[in-house]
């Protein structure tokens, strides 16, 4: 088994409704995901796929809907100011954690075609979630 890692860095702004802790205040993270293609034999360039080509597909989404971005819950009452002083947002069915964060890129990258093994978002430098399927 072959296995390549492609690194993509990122900014966003949150916070977690009904946290019980600082999280449930506005925030943001400068993150890493961390995206692992695998394949059992190497392709005709002898790679398990390009860097750039990882790199293209999860850039896309993350530019597109994650970066400088806001990320909240769809009931999150700050929501309508947001509307009103025509501020990016994005609302999600669920909490904006570091686990959602890497299963949505994760099915990105799957809908794209990459055999994506796992991807482990870096919300600091000393704490990750990881999102696979087995
Ligand atoms: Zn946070």
């Amino acid at each position: 088994m072959y296995a390549i890692t492609k690194e993509v860095y990122f900014c966003y702004g949150h916070r977690l409704m009904n946290h019980p802790g600082k999280c449930r205040h506005l925030h943001g993270h400068s993150v890493k995901a961390a995206v692992t293609i695998t394949r059992k034999e190497l392709d005709a360039q002898d790679m398990v796929c390009d860097f750039a080509d990882v790199r293209e597909c999860v850039e896309e989404y993350v530019q597109r809907f994650l970066d400088h971005n806001f990320l909240l819950h769809r009931d999150d009452p700050i929501i309508p100011l947001l509307e009103q002083n025509n501020e990016r947002f994005l609302a999600l069915q669920e909490h904006p954690t570091a686990e959602v964060l890497a299963r949505m890129i994760y099915r990105h990258v799957q809908s794209r075609g990459f055999p994506v093994d796992q991807v482990v978002l870096w919300e600091t430098a000393s704490a990750n979630a990881c999102y696979r399927e087995d």
